[in-house]
């Protein structure tokens, strides 16, 4: 069984829609694959009447941008938090995506203004690069200044111009990742933390803070994921080890906008039985 539980369409930031992404999961030989847009489940419904024409099972999920807030900073450090098979309709993770919605929404617009000054650019080009009532982002407004021909993809706008610290860089509020993982617990959720030793691209969490997370209902660690390092991977085992919780593999395939392939990490199928076990959704297979 190939499995790879992270993946975008462009219900977020992904280039793909989530047909053309489960029938390029199938050309990847994947088994199966997990659709986990950010702070959205709009795109569960179009994969899910994929699933029988690329034979490739789904298992939904969600990214969610949130923050660990610590030593009391009012900063917060960014951390994803990927949820699987949680109720797509329920009401505390709705209220969440809509806030997230919203600050986003503020933040790239501030961004904007202050990439305006030197590039020309405007909150109409980011958005069309958007479909509609997304979780607007930088990969967004990338996405602008590259169809402006400054930068060559979105990878390069992101080393120069839009990083974390970069002047043009906004921060946004985002809800307490303790508070994000008992929201999806509600949901029937199942949290896995993404990515969380990437240090090229973010502040890392303390791993008294992952404790904490543990304590309030984290499933598990993302480990195989091509923003670590093998130090990092390593170290991500550790902890996992350290908690008794599993790890996950995955590409965060995002189409075009990155170079990640679709199953270039992959989870093992013992992890997601248990996943499955304790979530509400169950896993769609094809027939
Ligand atoms: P935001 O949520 O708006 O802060 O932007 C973060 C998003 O940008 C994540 O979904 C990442 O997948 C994407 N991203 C982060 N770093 C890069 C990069 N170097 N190249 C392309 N996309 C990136
Ligand atoms: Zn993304
Ligand atoms: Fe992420
Ligand atoms: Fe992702």
């Amino acid at each position: 069984m190939r499995i790879d539980l992270h993946t975008h369409s462009c219900f977020s930031d992904g280039t793909d829609t989530p047909t053309q992404l489960m029938l390029k999961a199938g050309q990847a030989g994947l088994d199966m694959v997990g659709l986990t847009d950010h702070d959205t489940v709009d795109g569960w419904k179009e994969a899910e009447k994929a699933v029988n024409s690329s034979g490739v099972a789904l298992i939904r999920g969600t990214e969610i941008s949130c923050k660990a807030y610590v030593d009391g900073s009012a900063m917060g450090r960014s951390v994803h938090m990927l949820s699987y098979l949680h109720q797509g309709d329920d009401q505390g993770l709705k209220r969440l995506f809509e806030d997230v919605k919203n600050a986003r929404t503020e933040r790239v617009k501030k961004m904007v203004e202050l990439l305006a000054r030197d590039y020309r650019i405007s909150l109409e080009n980011v958005y069309s690069h958007a479909q509609e009532g997304v979780a607007i982002g930088r990969p967004h407004i990338a996405d602008a200044l590259v169809s402006a021909g400054y930068f060559t993809d979105r990878s390069e706008c992101f080393n120069k111009v839009l990083y974390n610290g970069s002047p043009y860089y906004v921060i946004y509020c985002a809800p307490d990742v303790l508070d994000v993982i008992a929201t999806i617990r509600e949901a029937g959720g199942v949290p896995v933390y993404a990515h969380p030793r990437a240090s090229r691209r973010q502040k890392l969490v303390p791993i008294d803070i992952i404790e904490q997370m543990v304590r309030a209902g984290l499933f598990g660690l993302e480990a195989y994921h091509r923003d670590h390092s093998d130090d990092e991977v390593a170290e991500v085992l550790a902890i996992a080890r350290q908690f008794g919780i599993p790890v996950t593999g995955s590409s965060d395939y995002h189409g075009k906008g990155k170079p990640n392939r679709l199953g270039e990490n992959l989870t093992d199928p013992a992890v997601v039985e248990a996943i499955e076990t304790q979530g509400a959704l169950n896993i769609i297979w094809p027939r």
